[in-house]
C-alpha cells in the first residue's frame, strides 16, 4: 500500500480487509441462523455502512446518536435496496428527552435495570418494539482488565440473579413485556469463555429463557482473530436455539474491523535521553487512547521488538502529556524527520475515541478501496477543534 501521498496523521481503512471480516461473520450467520449486528461504538465509519449492511443484520447503538447514525447511514440506504436492517440500542440509563426519537429509529430496545424497564417499557411495547433486559450472569472470565469486566462486584451493568428475583417478588408486569435477554461480559475473548458464560446464564436465568424470543450474547467475541474457535461459537449458538427456541444475536464491534485499518504518521523530530526517542505527529492520548487505557502496544509495520533490529526508539506523541508514549520499537535504519510510520489495527476504538487535547489536529480518514485506490474520505482542520469549544 502506498501511503506516500496521504496527509499525516491519517487513518486508512482497507475495504477488502473489512469485507474479509464480514465474510467470516456472514459464514457464522449462514451456518447457524444467528443474527450479527455491528456494535457502532467500536467502529462508526459510516462511509462503509452500506458495505456492512450488505453482510450483517444491522447495528447496535449505545445511545441516540449512534442509533440515528445507523438509521440514516445503514438502515435507510439498505431499505432503498429492499433489505430490512435491525437497529438495536442498549444504554445504562435512557433519558425522557431522547426516548421518543429513539423509538423512531430503533426496533429493539434493551434496558439495564427493572426501574428503566418499568419507566420506559410500556411506551416501547405500545409502539411495537422488541424489548430486552440486560442481565449480569456474574461470571468473570477475564483477568487483568477490571475496567472491561461488567461482571466485577458492584457493576452497574445488567441485572443480577438476585436483582431479578427481588423485582419479580414486587410484581411481574415488567416480565410480561420482555422479548429477550441480553448479556455482554466478554472483551477480546474466545468461545470457551462464551461457553462458560452460557453455563452461568442458564444456571441463573434458565427458568426465564423459554419465555423469551431472543437472547443477545453481546460483543467481545474475537471471531475474526486468527485461531478463534468458530465451531465452538456455533455450538454455543445452536445450544440456545435448540434448547430454548431462541433467536441468537451477537453484536461484535472489534471483530467487524479487526486488523482492517492503519494510522499513518510522520516523524517530526528525534532526540536522545538515555534512549532514542522519536516524536510523531500522532498522539497516543488523542488518536489511539486505548494504547494508554487498555494498555497495549499497537503493531507497527516494518518494525521489531526493542533491541530486535539495530535501532530502537521510543515512539511518542507531540502533546504535553509525559506519558503520551506509544511504545518502544526497533528499526533497521535510524529514524529521521519526515519518515513515515504505519501502525496496524487502527480501525477499532480509534476514530470513535479521538479528541483534540492540546489542540491536536484530528487525523484524516482515508479508504483503501477494493480496487487498491486510496481516497481521502474526510479531512479535519482548525474549525473542527474550535466548534467543540466556546
Ligand atoms: C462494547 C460493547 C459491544 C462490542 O464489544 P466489542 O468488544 O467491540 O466486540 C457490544 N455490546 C455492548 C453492550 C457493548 O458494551
Amino acid at each position: 500500500m502506498d501511503f506516500a501521498q496521504l496527509p499525516t496523521p491519517c487513518y486508512v481503512v482497507d475495504e477488502a480487509l473489512i469485507e474479509r471480516n464480514l465474510k467470516v461473520l456472514k459464514g457464522v450467520m449462514e451456518r447457524t441462523g444467528a443474527k450479527i449486528l455491528l456494535a457502532q461504538k467500536a467502529f462508526s465509519m459510516y462511509a462503509l455502512y452500506p458495505l456492512i449492511g450488505e453482510y450483517l443484520c444491522g447495528a447496535t447503538a449505545s445511545g441516540l446518536y449512534e442509533a440515528r447514525l445507523c438509521g440514516e447511514e445503514m438502515a435507510a440506504p439498505m431499505r432503498a435496496k429492499g433489505r430490512m436492517l435491525e437497529n438495536h440500542i442498549f444504554s445504562p440509563a435512557y433519558q425522557e428527552k431522547d426516548f421518543q426519537e429513539i423509538l423512531r429509529y430503533c426496533d429493539h430496545i434493551v434496558f439495564n435495570s427493572w426501574n428503566q424497564l418499568e419507566r420506559f417499557g410500556r411506551q416501547a411495547k405500545e409502539t411495537g418494539k422488541s424489548i430486552g433486559l440486560r442481565i449480569n450472569p456474574e461470571c468473570s472470565t477475564q483477568e487483568g482488565h477490571a475496567i472491561y469486566d461488567p461482571c466485577a462486584p458492584g457493576s452497574r451493568l445488567g441485572v443480577t440473579q438476585d436483582g431479578f428475583q427481588r423485582a419479580l417478588s414486587r410484581g411481574r408486569e415488567g416480565l410480561s413485556w420482555l422479548d429477550g435477554l441480553h448479556f455482554h461480559t466478554l472483551c477480546e475473548q474466545d468461545s470457551d469463555d462464551l461457553e462458560k458464560t452460557l453455563d452461568a446464564v442458564e444456571e441463573k436465568f434458565g427458568a426465564y429463557l423459554s419465555a423469551m424470543k431472543w437472547i443477545n450474547f453481546g460483543g467481545g467475541h474475537h471471531i475474526t482473530r486468527e485461531g478463534y474457535d468458530i465451531p465452538r461459537l456455533e455450538r454455543c449458538i445452536r445450544r440456545m436455539q435448540e434448547k430454548y427456541g431462541l433467536t441468537v444475536y451477537l453484536e461484535p464491534g472489534e471483530a467487524v474491523a479487526l486488523n482492517a485499518g492503519f494510522l499513518v504518521t510522520a516523524v517530526l523530530e528525534t532526540l536522545e535521553n538515555g534512549i532514542n526517542i522519536a516524536i510523531l505527529d500522532a498522539s497516543a492520548a488523542c488518536h489511539m487512547p486505548d494504547v494508554l487505557e487498555m494498555p497495549y502496544r499497537p503493531p507497527l509495520l516494518e518494525s521489531g521488538q526493542p533491541g530486535e533490529k539495530a535501532f530502537t526508539y521510543r515512539l511518542a506523541g507531540p502533546t504535553c502529556l509525559a506519558g503520551d508514549c506509544i511504545g518502544d520499537y526497533s528499526f533497521a535504519h535510524p529514524l529521521h524527520p519526515g519518515d513515515r510510520l504505519c501502525f496496524g489495527d487502527m480501525a477499532i476504538y480509534s476514530m470513535v475515541k479521538n479528541n483534540t487535547f492540546n489542540g491536536m489536529p484530528l487525523p484524516a480518514i482515508a479508504l483503501r478501496r477494493k480496487s487498491g485506490e486510496c481516497v481521502i474520505v474526510r479531512e479535519f482542520g482548525y474549525q473542527d477543534f474550535r466548534e467543540r469549544l466556546s
